[in-house]
């Protein structure tokens, strides 16, 4: 590790469009909270000859709900982690972002890094990245002179590899308000506690008279992207839930991922733990719903 590093020109932007003629994503990268942009320019695996911070942007580090927009939940580019995770519109209204982002051990990181700063990494190893999938999110991008609005799983193109392309960047993800009687439930098995994910799971379901009349099933660190296990869900969607739909949709589930063998884990035994942490996650996901006791339709 290089304990100085490489000089660069440093600008601080007042707004986002300022900020957007600034940086190409090459030779010029935004910096939100410079939780993995500095460290990689210590390591030398970014060099940018320009950095862009965003901090003085006023405006971008909201966590909301917007009761004119549907009740959906707005997150702010400059909105941390553990700002995030802290939120009581969060921990009340989308438990299960607030579970994911709990699983970050590391405090310095959450109190620093941002959730969009953590999307932007593109890593399919993000904790946060597989619950905002199950939870239907979607990633708001500022171009020169306009805006696009994607769905999250459209936001991970290949590991590193994002939507975001030169002269762009993310001002807002918006999570959508939960389906009525959901429960959601994120699972992750990692070396140590402090580690990044071996596997992690994020499930989202609701039910109606026995049946699953939502269901969303987000994967990390198997495939080269987060994944949303489509096939899984589907079964669910059609089968009566028993102990036995969950395992069927657990197996389905492992059949949409592509995972690596590494230094973290073999890509057998991640295949594996798919299964088991989807029909864990589910089961889980589903007596909170209310399944099991007969109570479906319990209030978001
Ligand atoms: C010790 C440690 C432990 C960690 N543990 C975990 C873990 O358990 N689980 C997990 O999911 N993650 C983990 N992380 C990753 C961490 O969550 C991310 O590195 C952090 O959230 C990045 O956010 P940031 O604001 O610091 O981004 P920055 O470092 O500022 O930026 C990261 C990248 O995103 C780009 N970027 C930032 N904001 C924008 C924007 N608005 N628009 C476009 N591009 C942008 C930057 O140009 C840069 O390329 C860990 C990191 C460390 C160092």
């Amino acid at each position: 590790m290089h304990r100085a590093l490489l000089p660069f020109e440093f600008s601080e932007p007042a707004s986002v469009e300022e900020a957007v003629a600034l940086v190409d994503g090459g030779r010029a990268r935004a910096l939100a909270g410079g939780v993995d942009l500095v460290l990689k320019m210590r390591l030398r695996q970014e060099t940018p000859e320009r950095v862009v911070s965003l901090q003085k942007i006023a405006g971008l580090d909201h966590v909301r709900v917007d009761a004119h927009g549907g009740g959906a939940l707005h997150i702010g580019a400059l909105a941390t982690l553990r700002q995030v995770e802290q939120s009581a519109a969060v921990t009340q209204g989308w438990p299960l972002l607030a579970e994911a982002i709990a699983s970050i051990v590391s405090m310095q990181t959450k109190v620093m890094g941002t959730l969009v700063g953590n999307l932007c990494v593109g890593t399919p190893a993000s904790d946060v990245a597989p619950a905002l999938f199950a939870l239907g999110a979607r990633v708001k991008i500022a171009g020169v002179g306009d805006e696009r609005d994607i769905a999250v799983e459209d936001f991970f193109l290949g590991p590193g590899v994002t939507a975001v392309r030169p002269h762009e960047l993310v001002t807002e993800v918006v999570v959508p308000a939960r389906p009525v009687g959901s429960a959601g439930r994120f699972l992750k098995l990692s070396k140590t506690a402090d580690d990044i994910a071996k596997v992690n799971v994020a499930v989202s379901v609701a039910f109606s008279r026995g049946t699953c009349a939502h269901a969303r099933i987000a994967i990390g660190s198997a495939a080269p992207t987060p994944v949303r296990a489509v096939a899984a869900e589907e079964l669910l969607l059609r089968e009566d839930w028993c102990p036995a739909t969950a395992k069927a949709a657990a197996e389905a589930a492992a059949r949409s991922v592509r995972p690596i063998s590494d230094v973290r884990s073999t890509a057998d035994y991640r295949a594996e733990m798919v299964k088991v942490l989807v029909r864990d996650a589910l089961t889980q996901a589903a007596d909170g719903a209310g399944v099991l006791d007969g109570h479906d339709g319990k209030e978001a």
